[in-house]
């Protein structure tokens, strides 16, 4: 197992991580595929984009900066991964709420000896070089390299026989970059009903060769062809996108406050940069981590990234940042409307996940109190999310031939 990793839940971090790994990010097409203690080879940004402590067009444009397109062509490519789940997730929301539904029926019908091969995946204790491992580094470290996580969900559903939404659960109980969108999606995508007729079944030789000889399953351990899932189809529902309408009447409200939330931390960056707020709130409900299943470990980095978030927006919007724990988000965020006399409030609407489900309770409690709620969305996912239909190579066709 490796030492722990330094990921540290702030913006300066993040920046100094990204400033460390653009040198090397021409060599990341050919070693990312490598599993090394440490971590090396990669960018392991993800836990701070994914709170969009840092920005997608953040590392995009570094790596485009340093580069010629042709070197990191593959690490922008997997920039766009996330954009690309997150896009397609808008779209079948129900890929989502399934699985919450899931989680729970499943754990309780699972039968005695299934719950114990469970149990010896979650601690590590199955005896299969590898994936005991890196569940092990799962829990001590909060991140997995992206080969460990399809080796480790191959295994998990493939060779154990476990049901997807729980190893997915497991997952999202852990990472640090836990993104309802990536690993959903790449659990679905591991097990064939991502990509319909394509599964990922993990070999003992490409373990061995990518952990370089660290890790070397018995062949006969490892299922050796795919179990054959199915599901009824996802609907398709039209996306939400933002209101231009009520984008133009931010300007005619005097007093405007602005709600921070860890789906996007960088609020100073872009769209909103311009704002003129009263005040700003980074408030956390209580009930959020257990109703999405967080491990103590990834809620308080969470907060802590949702403080330096909030700090940064402070600085900048030159206002006040009023943050409390609240096991009422709504409640709160309207007495806070209230004595700061806000007319409406503004925010970058979250995806599809938890957050959404806060911030979709804000809407009615707010016009109740006759506050507007007012989403916006950043360029880059208004942009890219309707393309995310199909596969990822007309979506990422589409935006290498934009240039
Ligand atoms: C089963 C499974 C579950 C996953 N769950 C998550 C999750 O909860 N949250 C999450 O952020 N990623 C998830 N991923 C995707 C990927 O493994 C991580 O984003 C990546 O390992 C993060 O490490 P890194 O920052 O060093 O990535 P790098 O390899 O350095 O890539 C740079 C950036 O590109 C993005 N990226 C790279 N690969 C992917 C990918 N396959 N899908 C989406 N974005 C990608 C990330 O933002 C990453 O920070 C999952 C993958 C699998 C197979």
């Amino acid at each position: 197992m490796s030492a722990p990793l330094a990921f540290i839940p702030t913006r300066a971090a993040a920046l100094a991580r990204l400033a460390e790994f653009i040198p090397v990010a021409g060599r990341y097409g050919a070693e990312r595929n490598f599993v090394r203690p440490g971590h090396p080879n990669i960018s392991r940004l993800s836990p701070w984009v994914q709170k969009r402590l840092l920005l997608e067009e953040e590392i995009v444009a570094a790596a485009r900066g340093r580069w010629p397109f042709e070197a990191v062509e593959k690490f922008v490519q997997e920039v766009y991964w996330r954009t690309y789940w997150k896009g397609w997730l808008e779209q079948r929301p129900e890929a989502w709420t399934r699985w919450v539904k899931a989680v729970p029926r499943l754990r309780d019908a699972l039968r005695a000896e299934k719950r114990s091969t469970l149990e010896a995946a979650l601690a590590g204790q199955t005896g299969i070089a590898g994936f005991d491992d890196w569940a092990q580094e799962l829990v001590a470290t909060g991140y997995l390299h992206n080969h460990a996580r399809m080796w480790f969900a191959s295994i998990w559903i493939f060779t154990l026989k476990l049901p997807w939404e729980l190893g997915a659960a497991f997952f999202y109980e852990h990472l640090l970059d836990g993104d309802v969108a990536s690993n959903t999606l790449s659990w679905r995508w591991v097990a064939g009903l991502q990509t319909m007729g394509k599964t990922y079944v993990a070999k003992s030789d490409n373990i061995a060769f990518y952990t370089d000889g660290v890790h070397v399953p018995e062949v006969g351990r490892l299922a050796s062809a795919p179990l054959n899932l199915k599901e009824e189809p996802l609907p398709n529902i039209a996306a939400w996108v933002e209101d231009p309408a009520q984008v133009a009447s931010l300007k005619t409200y005097e007093r405007i406050g602005l709600w921070v939330h860890p789906e996007d931390l960088a609020v100073e960056q872009g769209e909103l940069a311009g704002l003129k707020t009263q005040g700003i709130n980074a408030s956390w409900p209580t009930g959020i981590c257990v109703r999405a299943g967080w491990s103590e470990k990834v809620s308080v980095w969470t907060q802590a990234a949702l403080r330096d978030g909030a700090t940064w927006a402070g600085n900048h919007f030159g206002a006040e940042v009023s943050s409390c724990e609240t096991p009422d988000l709504a409640t709160s965020l309207v007495e806070w409307a209230k004595q700061n006399e806000l007319q409406a409030i503004v925010a970058y609407r979250p995806f599809v996940g938890p957050w959404l489900i806060e911030a979709l309770a804000l809407e009615p409690a707010l016009a109740s109190a006759g506050i507007r709620l007012i989403w916006r969305r950043r360029t880059w996912d208004a942009e890219h999310f309707p393309h995310a239909t199909r596969g990822y190579f007309p979506f990422w066709e589409r935006i290498k031939s934009a240039g």
